[in-house]
């Protein structure tokens, strides 16, 4: 097993945790670009956003949701967040396994990129 992710959350990485169910892992980014920024990723391997298929929909719309409630539970609800995905190599995604970065906590800038 050599992804990353795969190895957190089978446990084998450790990792600040801050939210499990069934589908889905959120867990702190281990080098954070504000004071709030954390991971959520499937528990299944999907490489990259672009490998989703019609069937995997709930699961973005749960990750999602998870996002917005750990966003209250950090307390940036209020002054805003921004969701992240990148994807690929020109996107910028550097883990092959599919994540959601939820960053706030600062003024982002104004560009995506
Ligand atoms: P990407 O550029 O693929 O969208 O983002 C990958 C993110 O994963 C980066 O923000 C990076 O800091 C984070 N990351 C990489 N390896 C680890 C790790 O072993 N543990 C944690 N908690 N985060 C990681
Ligand atoms: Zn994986």
């Amino acid at each position: 097993m050599s992804c990353i992710f795969c190895q957190i959350v089978a446990g084998k990485i450790p990792s600040e945790i801050l939210y499990q169910d069934e589908e889905v892992l959120a867990f702190s980014d281990i080098h954070p670009i504000a004071s709030t920024h954390l991971l959520i990723i499937p528990k299944r391997h999907i490489p990259s956003l672009t490998h989703l298929s019609e069937e995997d929909l709930p699961l973005m719309g749960h990750m999602v949701n998870i996002a917005n409630q750990l966003a209250r539970r950090e307390g940036i609800a209020e002054s805003g967040y921004r969701l992240v995905i990148n994807c690929g190599k020109q996107g910028g995604q550097l883990v092959p396994h599919l994540h959601m970065h939820l960053i706030g906590g600062r003024r982002l800038t104004d560009e995506l990129g």
